[in-house]
């Protein structure tokens, strides 16, 4: 038997060709659902296996930034998608380790984005959402690569006055709580200022 259009699925596909992030747009789509009532759980299961699905342009399918695998792949089973095993790089550890970064105070500006992408270009780390406050940046990563990980971010250096300093002061490890933790403290604070994110 066929399966049932999703639409919500449909609408999302949409908005991802008019720019908006795929897996946002359908989670907004889910929500609206369920603040209209029309489904019965309050806090629905998001479907999509903790995987960040982008459209890609050239192969006309969505594919995760994470782990890279195409939708279409992670729901080719007879049972619920197969979950995200987080980036490449993880080499399939699924355990989640945290580092937080405290920026060089001599630093002139923030430094904030090209931290997270230099993090990222390391391809065993990344920043989550809310990741960055007051100077600090919470860095995610796996217990098996997060050493080589600390080790490489020690080396970036930003230039002041015509010389190379490290770009953090300190970076610090912390457990699955405590990285947790500070995402829920930094989340808390934004809505705090800005309300909630949309
Ligand atoms: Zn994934």
């Amino acid at each position: 038997m066929p399966k049932k259009q999703n639409t919500n699925a449909q609408r999302a596909r949409e908005a991802a060709r008019r720019g908006t992030k795929y897996t946002h747009a359908l989670r907004k789509a889910v929500a609206d659902e369920a603040t209209a009532g029309t489904r019965a759980s309050s806090k629905p299961d998001d479907g999509f296996g903790g995987h960040e699905f982008e459209y890609e342009q050239v192969t006309d399918l969505f594919r995760c930034t994470e782990c890279r695998v195409y939708e279409v792949a992670a729901r080719d089973t007879d049972g619920p998608i197969k979950p995200c095993t987080g980036l490449i790089g993880y080499d399939g550890d699924t355990e989640r380790v945290y580092l937080l970064l405290t920026e060089n105070p001599a630093l002139p500006y923030s430094h904030a984005g090209f931290l997270a992408t230099s993090v990222r270009s390391t391809g065993i780390g990344r920043a989550p959402r809310f990741s960055w406050r007051d100077g600090k940046l919470l860095v995610e990563s796996a217990p098996s690569v997060v050493a080589e990980l600390a080790h490489r971010i020690g080396q970036i250096t930003s230039p002041v006055d015509g010389r190379q300093v490290p770009a953090v002061s300190s970076i610090d490890h912390l457990t699955p709580e405590g990285g947790q933790a500070i995402i829920a403290a930094n989340y808390a604070a934004y809505v705090a200022e800005y309300g909630e994110p949309a």
